[in-house]
């Protein structure tokens, strides 16, 4: 393979549905937290996996099984070299295929957490988090008798570590904490909040949505026990994700969903299951969105990671600085070092105006609550207007959007 390059022209032109008009106007598209677009690499692998080689996966006695097979397993093993790092190797047992960020919290709740936790127990996570990365707690919290706590975020944007110290204790059984936010693109510190859980003898799961698209994620570095992501913010297709899990600790957790696959025997006196990963993959996979993911983390491989972080950081100053001029225009979330994701609030504007207005000029961003409704409820906001930015973005977007969003502000 070449050395990693950052050419931002030649990365951008691998995206083709960046190439359209919207409403007239050429498509600036800054909705990239909600989920990225895919290059021709992803839509080849997925296309060609259909027209060639689909058949389903572990059972089949032909060719086109055991290539199907080998893709989907090989696909597996990217994902492990992809969270390896210096700190060690993940292995392929590790790795299990959910259908997304979402699946693989509710995995561990169900799994791990109804297995673990018990009345009087405590789960603490943080003011800033995602609903898959709250709700299902409160479910499993209502099942087992166990109690959420909630680390505030300060008026910035971070994490208040101080409240975090006394917050993690004795009672801690899991710290649940997103590794970026989705809708303020703070950089959460993970390596203190891992060693606070760590003190407390108490397991972590660290929300990757956010960040394994901006930064290089070492897992056994961090040190953490589940790590989770989705397919789709990562260049690949969607209904994939995985869950990222200690061996031994993912060895010793019971199955959540039953059905083929996950099975060693089956009968009517008894059911024996399947060892890991596989006991938590019941019935056939998303074949296709492995092999994508696949795709997605080989072509990644090809690209400098850290140039397009900075690239990623002139574009929000860029915009950072003009949004800055701005007097009517309040941001939510300025902590230090954060990653591409720019919210913002108009004065007397609804956020879904503002958001309309924008789509009418071709520049597509989110708007509302972005699923962190307690986030939004901390700021006393409805919801905000949030630029988020991909390697693929250019200067003269960031332009283009300023220049629209300049438009809307005349004319509410
Ligand atoms: N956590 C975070 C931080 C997210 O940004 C998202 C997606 N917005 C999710 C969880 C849920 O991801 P998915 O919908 O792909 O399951």
């Amino acid at each position: 393979m070449n050395a990693p390059a950052f050419d931002l022209h030649a990365i951008r032109a691998q995206f083709p549905i960046l190439d359209q008009e919207v409403n007239g106007r050429p498509l600036v598209y800054l909705d990239n937290a909600a989920s990225t677009q895919k290059p021709e690499a992803v839509i080849e692998a997925v296309a060609g996996y259909y027209r060639h080689d689909h058949s389903n996966v572990h059972r089949g006695a032909h060719a086109l099984a055991d290539r199907a097979t080998s893709a989907f397993e090989a696909a597996r093993g990217k994902v492990a070299t992809f969270l390896s790092g210096a700190g060690g190797e993940v292995r392929t047992d590790e790795i299990v295929w959910t259908r997304g960020t979402t699946e693989a919290i509710n995995l561990v709740a169900n799994s791990w957490g109804r297995a673990n936790l018990a009345e009087g127990d405590e789960i603490v996570l943080t003011e800033l988090e995602h609903h898959a990365n709250i709700v299902p707690w409160q479910m499993v919290a209502e099942a087992t008798g166990a109690v959420i706590r909630v680390i505030p975020v300060t008026d910035t944007g971070e994490i208040d570590l101080e409240a975090a110290r006394e917050l993690i204790g004795a009672r801690t059984r899991l710290v649940a904490f997103a590794h970026v936010s989705n809708s303020l693109g703070t950089v959460l510190p993970v390596q203190d909040l891992i060693a606070l859980a760590r003190g407390a003898g108490a397991r972590v799961l660290v929300d990757g949505a956010q960040a394994v698209n901006h930064f290089r994620v070492d897992v056994k570095a961090l040190d953490c026990d589940f790590y989770v992501f989705s397919g789709h913010k990562l260049f690949g297709p969607t209904g994939i994700g995985v869950l990222y899990g200690r061996g031994e600790l993912l060895e010793a957790m019971p199955p959540w969903q039953g059905g083929g696959e996950m099975i060693d025997r089956v009968s009517f006196e008894g059911t024996t299951y399947n060892r890991s990963p596989f006991r938590f993959e019941a019935g056939t996979p998303h074949i296709a969105g492995a092999i994508g993911l696949g795709a997605a983390i080989d072509w990644l491989a090809g690209v400098d990671v850290e140039a397009a972080a900075r690239h990623e950081q002139a574009l929000l100053e860029r915009l950072d600085g003009a949004l800055a001029g701005m007097n009517d225009v309040r941001r939510i979330g300025t902590a230090p070092g954060k990653a591409a994701v720019c919210s913002f609030l108009l004065d007397g504007a609804h956020p879904s105006d503002v958001g309309m207005l924008l789509d009418q000029q071709g520049v597509a961003v989110r708007t509302g609550h972005h699923c962190t409704m307690p986030l939004m409820t901390r700021y006393g906001v409805p919801g905000t207007v949030r630029a988020s930015f991909s390697l693929y973005n250019t200067l003269d977007e960031v332009d283009r959007f300023v220049e629209a969003l300049d438009k809307v502000r005349s004319f509410l």
